[in-house]
């Protein structure tokens, strides 16, 4: 079943309120199978209603609308949607008493405006809201169906899981739409597609969709209205073959945190971590110390962004300093031993590098990045150059360094 989204409001066009309502549909219908293929926000506007729910109808013969159902002036959703269907609007004693008792039950007397509400056009079923006053609406005839809920998300979802699922799961066919969505970082979004290109095939008929933000690319497998256990069977295997290509680059699924998966890793390894910041200036620590339960693994770090402080909370070398740079492999691996040392940890994380946008030189242009991980007489460290603005290139260099850390001998021993 495919079906289309309208929005209304002024206040989603005017960007004061987020279409919150827009995403929880879209992942909530495609859970059981109906394919949301378009969306399209509108002001509180009778002819741009008349109009979206018009064409959305006309192309899928089935539209849900959120908004546009409260007792304010603004809200004309109703009549315009009565008029594509060449009805007029009716006044329903039986809403009317919900809303009088709603109100009763706070000691009030419902407005004139309230009566809009009560108002529902001829031949639509209504849906009762038990959590305020505008009732969804379910008009099905020609030319198709619309399925109109109110405006406020709380309201919204109680109609939606109680009234509208249940009604569409009876008319789609069992199939559902799944997605499956594997977290990778390191390998920038061209390369990964080249990489994955030769077996984007073999994924058939999955559909693979590629989604860049600072913290790496996921890769988020979809099928497409087929049974649920197929729909597991084939994003089991899509996900395989993805991770196997990618290998280390892929750290979690769906919404696992890089450092979630560093803390967890580390404990079971039993190792304790330390971190000693310069350019991150405590991003680190507070990815780590953002996983709840983490002090078992985590002690703490050091924020040691001017010179004095590497040197002497961490002792770093200053012939170290003077000799290769703060941002240098040298120092990157003494802030790191300096941290494990000084907290008593098994393992330690040192970054420092050049966030910009001042600050580049030729030999180390902004976005140069040293990190180091100390573990006992082991260290390791590598110099890499970040694209971005300074708050991207701090938050790579935080997501370097946590997958850099999972990937030290230590974890794979
Ligand atoms: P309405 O049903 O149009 O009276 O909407 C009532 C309230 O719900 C609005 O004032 C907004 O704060 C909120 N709202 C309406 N539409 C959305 C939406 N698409 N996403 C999130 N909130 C919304
Ligand atoms: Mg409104």
């Amino acid at each position: 079943m495919r079906l289309e989204l309208v929005t209304i409001g002024t206040e989603l066009l005017l960007g004061l309120t987020i279409d919150t309502n827009a995403a929880y549909l879209g992942e909530r219908l495609s859970e059981i199978g109906v394919v949301v293929t378009r969306r399209s926000t509108v002001p509180d506007d009778p002819k741009a209603i008349a109009d979206a729910v018009g064409e959305a109808l006309g192309r899928t013969g089935a539209v849900l609308t959120t908004g546009g159902l409260g007792p304010t002036r603004d809200d004309l959703s109703k009549h315009a949607v009565a008029g594509i269907y060449g009805t007029a609007l009716r006044f329903d004693d039986q809403v009317w008493g919900d809303i009088v008792k709603r109100f009763q039950r706070i000691g009030r007397e419902p407005s004139d405006a309230n009566r809009t509400q009560a108002e529902v056009p001829e031949g639509a079923e209504v849906l009762l809201n038990r959590w305020g006053t505008a009732p969804g609406l379910w008009i099905d005839g020609a030319p198709g169906l619309t399925v109109m809920l109110p405006g406020v998300p709380k309201e919204m979802r109680g109609l939606l899981d109680r009234e509208v699922i249940p009604r569409l799961k009876a008319r789609t066919t069992g199939m559902v739409v799944r997605s499956l969505t594997l977290r990778t970082t390191s390998i920038p979004e061209s390369s990964l597609a080249d990489r994955l290109q030769p077996l984007e095939h073999l994924l058939t008929p999955l559909t693979l969709a590629y989604l860049p933000s600072t913290r790496g690319v996921d890769l988020r497998l979809t099928a497409w209205g087929v049974a649920p256990e197929e729909a597991d069977d084939l994003l089991r295997d899509g996900a395989t073959r993805l991770a196997t290509e990618l290998g280390n680059a892929v750290y979690g699924r769906d919404k696992q945190d890089l450092a979630e998966v560093a803390i967890a890793r580390s404990r079971e390894r039993g190792l304790t971590l330390a971190v000693a910041e310069s350019c991150t200036g405590g991003l680190l620590g507070a990815r780590l110390t953002g996983i709840a339960g983490a002090s078992d693994v985590f002690f703490g770090g050091v924020i040691c962004y001017h010179d004095a402080v590497k040197r002497e909370l961490l002792g770093v070398p200053s012939e170290s300093l003077a000799q290769h740079g703060a941002v240098s492999i040298e120092v990157a691996k003494a802030m790191a031993r300096g941290v494990r040392e000084r907290l008593g940890t098994h393992a330690g994380v040192g970054i420092t590098g050049i966030a910009g946008p001042t600050g580049g030189t030729p030999d180390k242009p902004v976005g140069t990045v040293c990190i180091a991980w100390s573990l006992g007489m082991q260290s390791t460290a590598i110099r890499v150059t970040l694209f971005g603005n300074r708050a991207e290139i701090r938050e790579r260099a935080t997501q370097a360094a946590l997958h850099g850390l999972l990937h030290q001998d230590y974890f794979s021993e």
